[in-house]
């Protein structure tokens, strides 16, 4: 059995034109025009076809006279669904998760026994009206994937999971999706559907795109990130790979998946809030019920000392109550590369910046009346070396996604924060030298034990700014002369 609760919010969110196989019409105020999908009518000048009316949810045929009373009652009669397979049809397609109570799950169904505590989320159907907005991403003649299909088949993803529905300046709705094929030319021009990189779309809270000023530009450009299939060929002034690009001058935005959109836009309750470095991660997890944005990059939380809009828009009315920042299995990690006689902890003195801000930002969130815990967590080193909440997803659990937030519920309410997956840590009122200490920042053989392995191979390297080496007995030692004499 469906849950009323879950019900409540499908009636909510649903909308008969998210289910219209082609491009709606505005017409007038609140008022759209579709072919209707009882007799194909679709009004000309003479006669109306199907009328929507957007506020009340309601759709009439005035060709053949067919009504509908709202979303559920839309795919009952066009899918021709009883009431609970509508509403599982309609979940699915707005990624709304159901948990469903054994005793009555339907019999066309026979679910497996009790195996998982939740059921999983099944492959969302191929949508009517996607057709025409997936982006045109296969070269004529060929069925050869592009890179973009292959990035989202990798994180479980479909272009059906990620469409966004818009309305442009016309009053027309489209659905779009916000990864496409693509490059970005030598001018920095972005171009859509050539090349092989993928163009990832950024749209605000309102499904409107997010536009920035590029620098030495007049125009307001929509945001666009990159990632390039080649990072090699894409090198930053050190000569490292770029693997995600934004515009220069574009600032710190926020991704923000369609499921959390529309939580937003019908003002839902969402009781935790994910917050993780990249959009497909982001978008991954709210396929499996981790309602979640993307930032671009750990650092990327705030400009200017307080949060992106967005995030506070959601947590203020969505009234959220706990906001996890999850990093990926390698937060811990030293750099890549480490150089003979340099600064060893810079990465980690990169990420400790990152989850202080955060928390501080939420706190003046909490200090402005939307109290908030805060939580940092991660993805616990795993066999399978699944780095991200969407590596985890494909590599460890698929078929058994749910036991995911189900493992993040664990940890949250765990006394140590320890899930089987993942460890999350409490920080709402934890003091910034406490969050330090996640990094081992404040104790440099502490440190330098942690990396003793990787370490070991450096004749000497740097850690809080001072020379050091590990001695032949592998004891930590200052490299300073002046410090060697003051032992003295
Ligand atoms: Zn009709």
């Amino acid at each position: 059995m469906i849950p009323e609760t879950t019900i409540d919010k499908i009636k909510a969110v649903a909308t008969i034109t998210q289910f219209i196989k082609d491009t709606a019409q505005a017409y007038g105020k609140n008022k759209l025009y579709a072919t209707c999908p009882a007799c194909q009518y679709r009004n000309d000048k003479k006669k109306q076809g199907l009328t929507i009316d957007t506020v009340k949810q309601q759709a009439k045929c005035f060709n053949c006279g067919v009504g509908y009373g709202g979303a559920i009652d839309f795919i009952m009669k066009t899918e021709k669904l009883d009431y609970p397979a509508a509403l599982r049809y309609i979940a699915k397609d707005c990624n709304i998760f159901i948990e469903e109570t054994a005793d009555q799950i339907p019999a066309k169904k026979p679910k497996k026994a009790k195996t998982a505590t939740l059921p999983k989320i099944e492959k969302l159907p191929v949508v009517p009206g996607a057709a025409e907005v997936i982006p045109v991403t296969k070269p004529a003649g060929t069925s050869q994937k592009t890179f973009c299909d292959t990035q989202l088949a990798d994180s479980g993803l479909t272009y059906d999971n990620i469409r966004i529905e818009t309305v442009d300046e016309t009053g027309t709705i489209r659905f779009i999706s916000p990864f496409v094929q693509g490059t970005r030319d030598q001018y920095q021009n972005i171009i859509e559907h050539k090349g092989d990189d993928v163009l990832i779309r950024y749209y605000d809270l309102e499904a409107k795109p997010v536009m920035y000023k590029p620098e030495k530009a007049n125009v307001m450009r929509p945001l666009v990130r990159l990632r390039w299939q080649n990072p090699a060929a894409h090198t930053d002034k050190d000569g490292n790979p770029i693997k995600y690009q934004s515009p220069a001058g574009s600032g710190s935005h926020v991704y923000i998946p369609e499921m959390l959109r529309r939580m937003y836009k019908h003002a839902r309750k969402i009781k935790r809030l994910y917050i993780q470095e990249g959009e497909k991660k982001a978008e991954k997890s709210c396929k499996h019920g981790m309602l979640s944005v993307g930032i671009m990059g750990i650092n990327n939380l705030g400009t200017n000392g307080r949060l992106p809009d967005e995030i506070q828009l959601i947590v203020q009315r969505c009234e959220v109550e706990e906001v996890i920042f999850v990093l990926d299995s390698d937060w811990q990690n030293l750099s890549e590369t480490l150089k003979n006689g340099q600064a060893v902890d810079t990465r980690p003195r990169q990420f400790f910046p990152a989850v202080r801000n955060f928390k501080e930002y939420l706190r003046t969130l909490s200090n402005l009346g939307s109290p908030v815990e805060i939580y940092f967590g991660y993805i616990k080193t795993n066999e399978a070396t699944a780095k991200g909440i969407d590596d985890l997803l494909c590599m460890v659990l698929p078929e058994r996604e749910t036991e995911l937030p189900a493992d993040f519920d664990f940890a949250v309410n765990d006394k140590n924060g320890t899930g089987t997956f993942v460890q999350v840590n409490k920080i709402t009122m934890l003091p910034d030298d406490r969050i330090a200490d996640f990094w081992l920042l404040n104790d440099a053989e502490k440190f330098a034990e942690h990396h003793k392995a990787r370490l070991k191979e450096l004749k000497e390297f740097k850690i809080k700014g001072f020379l050091r080496k590990f001695s032949e007995q592998g004891k930590l030692e200052m490299c300073q002369q002046l410090f060697k004499e003051e032992q003295f």
